[in-house]
């Protein structure tokens, strides 16, 4: 096993105590610790649905319901359609709430993934274009050089063998941004090559994640994301987002299951 989160986290993350806020103590009852407004918020005439939302609260740090409507909806609809893909089938394993991981957008989960692993101005991270612009603007953003290893331009699929190659030769990088189905490509990456890719990483001792970044899985058939595989590929981290195929992109809404992660 070579997957070792002291190896990809930056320190100074690893060091942190996670912040406590008010609504991890209590949820309900009298709440007057956390500096809320207890006379509601100032919409003027607020409908019932923003009324029952309490927006003058600060929300569940953890979103753990919220989370386990997402997994019951993932698996209710794999089940209606009996069709988890074939190259998945037998090796996929339950998603719990730990799995998951809520960003404001997928975007921000992009720039969180790199500000936890890559030190700035040393350490690197791999894309493969043609690709989704926002890996190189937060990559600028984070002074992370990129290391470019284009898809192949006549199947728009991965290439393992090179992106494994410039991995055992450069210890500096640490992420590697792959988009399935791909932007602008549509193509979604083959599972065969992302297995591919988890085990030479794991022959080569490779302490680092690699992203599949799936905005556009539920235009692909139902049972293609490769989610169903964090638990299994410790280094594997997938992105999906409400933006896309659920017409939610004004909520800022991302999900992003990976393996829970142990020091
Ligand atoms: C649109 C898009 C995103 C970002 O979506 P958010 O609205 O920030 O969740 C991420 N990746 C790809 C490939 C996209 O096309």
């Amino acid at each position: 096993m070579t997957f070792d989160i002291s190896k990809i986290a930056r320190s100074n993350i690893l060091k942190l105590e996670p912040y406590r806020c008010a609504r991890d103590d209590f949820k309900v009852g009298v709440l007057l610790d956390a500096n809320e407004n207890t006379h509601g918020s100032a919409l003027t005439n607020p409908s019932s649905l923003e009324e029952d939302l309490e927006l003058n609260r600060y929300p569940d740090p953890h979103q753990i319901e919220l989370k386990q409507q997402i997994i019951d909806f993932r698996v209710s609809e794999s089940k209606q359609d009996k069709q988890i893909s074939n190259e998945l089938k037998g090796i996929e394993t339950p998603i719990t709430p730990e799995n998951l991981c809520l960003g404001v957008g997928s975007d921000e989960s992009i720039d969180a993934v790199i500000r936890c692993c890559c030190k700035p101005g040393v350490e690197k991270m791999v894309i493969c274009p043609p690709t989704y612009g926002m890996y190189t603007i937060c990559a600028a953003v984070n002074d992370i050089e990129l290391v470019k290893i284009p898809l192949n331009l006549s199947t728009f699929q991965i290439q393992p063998d090179l992106i494994a190659d410039q991995l055992a030769n450069d210890s500096n990088i640490k992420l590697v941004y792959i988009t399935s189905p791909g932007n602008p490509t549509a193509v979604k990456i083959d599972s065969e090559l992302l297995f591919d890719l988890l085990k030479k990483i794991e022959t080569i001792g490779w302490n680092g994640l690699i992203i599949v970044d799936e905005a556009y899985i539920d235009f692909s058939p139902i049972g293609s994301s490769v989610s169903v595989l964090v638990n299994k590929y410790p280094n594997l981290v997938v992105f999906q987002t409400m933006s896309k195929s659920f017409g939610l992109a004004g909520i800022r809404l991302e999900l992003h299951p990976r393996k829970q992660l142990q020091t």
